[in-house]
């Protein structure tokens, strides 16, 4: 399995491209830069099989249906937030909470984990975790927006302090970085450790 990072657009948001031994790929957040994304697809010789996103803030799906429209390639949501991405519902699948894919090799585990929005998933491939905007390094996804919940973030990230302290983390922007552990952030994020407590 081979995990491949974009930083695209003003917002320095995470594209995630991971394939497996066949060349099978998922793209997680695929936004921005349309050009950039197919390049790689092209130059690593990978099928793109579907499309996760973490959640539907515009800066996460820009463009993003460009590239379902082109692959024609399923394109996967949690319910709560298929209408914030105003993205035109055919082109979505919706499914509700928890839920697993398996996708070429990789299996594809979904934790729903709202707070940020009610629609915010953290994806799981084995030891990885893409995070999107709900856990980063040092801190956690804004919850005043509309379609936050405090309470709701408080809960999502004490689920995520119970994973295996050695599965790695990768967020959904470049703040000083964007790849942990929760080993890592169980040491130093205030907010994960507030959570803990609650
Ligand atoms: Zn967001």
């Amino acid at each position: 399995m081979k995990i491949k990072t974009l930083v695209l657009g003003l917002m320095a948001n995470c594209c995630y491209i991971i394939s497996d031994e066949d060349n099978n790929a998922i793209l997680i957040d695929p936004a921005w830069s349309i050009k950039d994304i197919e390049t790689y697809l092209k130059t690593e010789n990978l099928i793109p099989k579907a499309v996760f996103f973490t959640h539907g803030h515009f800066d996460h799906v820009k463009r993003a249906d460009a590239i379902i429209k082109k692959f024609k390639i399923p394109a996967y949501i949690e319910e709560g937030d298929a209408k914030v991405s105003e993205i035109s519902a055919n082109l979505l699948e919706t499914y509700k909470g928890d839920k697993k894919f398996k996708i070429g090799k990789l299996n594809i585990e979904i934790l729903h984990t709202p707070g940020h929005s009610e629609g915010s998933v953290c994806i799981k491939i084995g030891d990885n975790l893409f995070t999107g905007d709900t856990l980063f390094k040092t801190v956690c996804g804004r919850t005043d927006l509309p379609g936050s919940d405090p309470k709701k973030m408080q809960k999502s990230l004490k689920r995520l302090s119970q994973l295996p302290p050695k599965t790695k983390i990768f967020t959904g922007h470049e703040y000083n970085g964007y790849e942990s552990t929760i080993e890592e952030e169980l040491k130093t994020n205030h907010f994960l450790k507030m959570a803990i407590t609650q």
